[in-house]
């Protein structure tokens, strides 16, 4: 079979069809140079962008504990799955701080997270 060969529209270089991709709006075929040289830098800034919104959400998605035997309030993923334990106390007498109001608990998160490392 033989290979049908179009004319990119940015570099007028002729390139296999398989090669072309279109472009960011979607309504031109360009080479696979072209496309590359326009959307590095916008890949790069979505990836970062989505890791700044993974960041946000993981702190967001955070909510207080707090110790039924000795009175530690800690702060934890929501998907932390050992939460139940005291890292105080160590005892299995904790239970989910729903009292607090969201800025207490980020407060208390940024401390925390100083206060309690991994
Ligand atoms: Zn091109
Ligand atoms: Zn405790």
């Amino acid at each position: 079979m033989a290979e049908v060969y179009i004319t990119c529209s940015r570099c007028k270089a002729k390139v296999p069809m398989k090669g072309m991709k279109y472009n960011e709006a979607g309504d031109d075929l360009i080479c696979q140079k072209c496309y590359a040289k326009a959307n590095p830098s916008s890949a790069m800034l979505a990836k970062k962008e989505q890791k700044q919104h993974d960041e946000i959400l993981q702190r967001t998605i955070s909510i207080g504990y707090v110790c039924t035997s000795c009175g530690y309030r800690f702060h934890r993923d929501i998907n932390y799955k050992y939460w139940q334990k005291c890292p105080w106390c160590e005892k299995l007498s904790v239970r989910k701080d729903v009292k607090k109001s969201a800025t207490e608990v980020i407060k208390e998160a940024q401390q925390g997270e100083k206060a309690w490392k991994y």
